[in-house]
């Protein structure tokens, strides 16, 4: 086959990971920066160029579109899917999954479990907000954080008001949700592909922390799920119709909520802490389901 896989670097672990397990299994690889391909919007022949060539032939594209270039990204995997090429994720599914208050909102739909969650724009009683999620301690979101950035953890009323207060004056939506304790700084990330959690892992925040980021000095264990933790992750991923995906989740003394689904799961951190090779796994799904035209959409919605 000959896969294309949208990665704006190809030195990241998971980009040159993908590669490794696609020329393994004797497939043609290519890396496209999304930012420097260029399509012609065509309703006859829709067409994409990189750096003066014409990207025909492809069989399979695998996104890997960072937070930072969603709407350009998923604009170009749009106008691959027109083109009949096999995405392992589509471009609707990620555009669902990246808008954090649109993911919510379609899983509390599918009754999948959530932390409360409040979301304001504009309110004119932030004290009834405070009271509506269930009071301090709160952990306040900006919709557009990634990464753990924009994550903050208030303990009192006062201290919530304040960071919402601040996060509206600089006309930043925010998410105000139930701060779970009991989760002890750390959560869980399920790789799904295929509708299976494939892999698991805990990721525990370092010492005096709530935020159980990688990036943010996190570290990575072995975790063995339960079927109602594995039930949900595998839920959530069908929510968003994503084929491909981690699903994060916080251990609650309400039942396991989902706090994110991811629509490029990094791979370094799961292929390290189970010892499993998730790049193959993935190559091979896509081995499976790319027929031509194979895409549920083509680039509709
Ligand atoms: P990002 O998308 O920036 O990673 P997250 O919503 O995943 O933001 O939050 C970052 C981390 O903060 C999570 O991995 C989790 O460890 C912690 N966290 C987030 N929300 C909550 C919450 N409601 N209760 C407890 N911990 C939380």
């Amino acid at each position: 086959m000959k896969i294309a896989i949208l990665s704006r670097n190809p030195k990241l672990y998971s980009t040159r990971r993908l590669v490794e397990a696609a020329k393994a299994n004797c497939h043609r690889v290519w890396i496209l920066d999304v930012l420097r391909c260029y399509m012609n919007i065509t309703s006859a022949k829709p067409t994409m160029h990189y750096k003066g060539r014409d990207l025909s032939g492809f069989d399979a594209v695998i996104p890997r579109i960072g937070a930072s270039v969603t709407f350009y990204g998923t604009a170009v995997l749009r106008q691959f899917e027109m083109m009949g090429v096999y995405p392992l994720n589509e471009s609707v599914a990620i555009t669902r999954a990246r808008d954090k208050l649109r993911a919510l909102q379609l899983l509390s739909r599918k009754g999948v479990g959530l932390p409360i969650t409040g979301f304001a724009n504009k309110p004119d009683d932030i004290d009834d907000l405070i009271k509506m999620v269930g009071g301090a301690p709160l952990v306040i979101k900006l919709l557009q954080g990634t990464q753990g950035i924009g994550v903050v953890l208030t303990e009192t009323r006062e201290q919530a008001e304040s960071v919402i207060e601040s996060f509206l004056g600089l006309k930043a939506s925010a998410l105000v949700q139930e701060y779970i304790k009991e989760a002890g700084g750390s959560d869980i990330r399920c790789f799904v592909i295929g509708g299976k959690v494939v892999a698991s892992m805990q990721r525990q925040a370092v010492e005096g922390e709530f935020r159980s980021n990688l990036h943010r000095g996190g570290k990575a264990k072995l975790v063995k799920i339960t079927s109602l933790e594995r039930e949900t992750a595998i839920s959530a991923a069908k929510t968003m119709g994503l084929n491909v995906c981690g699903v994060d989740i916080l251990r609650s003394n309400h039942g396991p909520v989902v706090m994110e689904v991811n629509s490029s799961p990094g791979l370094k951190g799961i292929e390290r802490a189970t010892n499993k090779d998730i790049a193959a796994m993935i190559i091979k799904f896509v081995e499976v389901n790319a027929q031509k035209g194979n895409t549920r959409t083509r680039g509709k919605g």
